[in-house]
């Protein structure tokens, strides 16, 4: 359910923004420079420029016939507010405007690569001005522009039009973000996003196709231990360091973060269901049964991860698992037993896992007599208010309440886990105090700026939007 990125390659964030070459990906100390036609996708040189041509020609027509639009320009700078904007809402109604506005006026269809250049284009994020726009401004008073946006110096990664809306952006740059968790400022998440990029970008062998780092420790806990006032650092950074052997003199910010891009998933799980059961008795039973629902290729590709799981609950012998959804894509060996650590095998504990390519609702009617009750249902980054994904979370929702099935829903961020609450509460769900809408303390570290916004983060599990049953 990555609509963020889906269709370009995860890490050309860079190239999006303008701090990397088009072609080659390179972000080089070369100044470069922007493409004649487009003025939107910059080049480290002619040769990168003359090898994507024939790729970026139908984009680069496009984008070129919309600023000639005068149309196109009445509307886009008769929309800018006449003051700076602090109001994060009426930032993001302001660029919806906008965005339907430029997609409407390109009188054709446009790609899922293109929509993604759209929707990264960066903007004054006090008055959502874009390069373009400033550019039509100029034309209509008759002369051309003399100034673009300017990147914060410090991040690279957020712009204002001039030096008086970096002034009136200061405070919402870099004061504590409330969309994050550890009080980081938009400013220093930015720049924690392109540490990433960077390190997963040299690191490439530990990733796997989708760029993620699969990794969990061998350690099996001796008992279950409460995650409350636990953090990712206390948890997991003793073993990271020991399983790749960073010394305790070097950092280890971003192999930490990749790993908890995936163990987000086993971790959340974990508290979802420490805070439905009133006492430990769940950490006792002879098997723990988790439901996925409107699974995709992240957790399947991620299966490994969930063995932290048994990791944590020393008493459990199996841990089954369901991953149920429409995009679920069923790997080969399919279904069945998995291979456990050589600790958990020792220990004679196994771990099963199923796959099911239909909707939780859909499942649950055909299992009919045979459904079996699992100790959580949780749906990872759910966007049950966003409606993405043609998932009918409506109905599920109903069957789930109906049955009173613990059950956890993520979301990649306020604005979904805020949507995504008000949609389980108009259902009849009265959520639990403890699980949202709020951040979710065991969200990736890692993260990408929210798409076509000019605040906020998209964050794997960074929200939790809300818990019922
Ligand atoms: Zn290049
Ligand atoms: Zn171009
Ligand atoms: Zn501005
Ligand atoms: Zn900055
Ligand atoms: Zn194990």
């Amino acid at each position: 359910m990555d609509n963020t990125i889906k269709g370009i390659e995860r890490g050309s964030l860079p190239v999006l923004v303008g701090l990397a070459c088009h072609n080659c990906y390179k972000e080089t100390d070369v100044q470069l420079s922007r493409c004649g036609g487009c003025r939107r996708v910059s080049y480290c040189g002619t040769e990168c420029r003359n090898a994507k041509w024939e790729a970026h020609k139908p984009m680069c027509k496009a984008l070129k016939s919309l600023e000639k639009k005068s149309i196109a320009a009445e509307m886009l700078v008769s929309s800018l507010p006449e003051q700076p904007i602090t109001n994060l809402a009426e930032i993001r109604e302001l660029i919806d405007g906008q965005l339907s506005i430029c997609l409407s006026l390109l009188q054709r269809p446009v790609t899922i690569v293109e929509h993604t250049w759209f929707t990264h284009e960066p903007r004054c994020i006090v008055c959502t001005r874009t390069d373009m726009v400033i550019r039509m401004e100029a034309a209509m008073n008759g002369t051309t522009a003399d100034r673009r946006l300017t990147p914060c110096p410090q991040c690279m990664l957020s712009f204002c039009c001039s030096p008086a809306h970096w002034e009136a952006a200061r405070e919402l740059h870099q004061g504590p973000s409330e969309d994050l968790r550890d009080g980081l400022s938009q400013c220093e998440k930015n720049r924690l996003i392109r540490g990433q990029i960077a390190f997963d970008t040299t690191r490439a062998s530990l990733l796997d196709r989708y760029r993620q780092l699969i990794w969990i420790s061998r350690r099996v806990k001796s008992g279950w231990v409460s995650l409350d006032g636990l953090s990712w650092q206390d948890e997991f950074d003793g073993e990271i360091r020991k399983s790749f052997g960073i010394p305790a003199t070097s950092p280890s910010t971003f192999l930490l973060a990749a790993a908890s891009d995936t163990l987000s998933m086993p971790m959340t799980i974990l508290y979802g269901l420490s805070k439905f059961n009133n006492d430990d008795g769940w950490t006792r039973k002879h098997a723990l049964t988790v439901h996925i629902l409107g699974a995709n290729f992240k957790e399947v590709s991620c299966s490994r991860v969930f063995e932290e799981i048994l990791h944590r609950t020393p008493q459990v012998k199996t841990l089954k698992l369901v991953m149920c959804g429409p995009e679920v894509e069923v790997p080969t060996p399919k279904s069945g037993d998995q291979a456990v650590c050589s600790n958990c095998a020792v220990l004679g504990r196994s771990y099963v896992l199923d796959y099911v390519v239909d909707t939780y609702h859909d499942f649950v009617k055909q299992q009919a007599e045979k459904f079996e009750d699992p100790d959580l249902c949780v749906a990872f980054n759910a966007g049950a208010s966003t409606q993405v994904t043609g998932y009918t979370w409506a109905t599920t929702i109903k069957l789930l309440l109906k049955r009173k099935l613990p059950t956890l829903l993520t979301a990649y961020n306020r604005e979904e886990a805020k949507g995504d609450a008000s949609v389980l509460r108009a259902a009849g769900a009265v959520l639990h105090p403890a699980l949202g809408p709020a951040t979710n303390p065991w969200g990736s570290m890692k993260g990408a700026p929210t798409t076509h916004s000019t605040y906020g983060f998209h964050v794997e599990n960074g929200w939790l939007a809300g818990g019922f049953k």
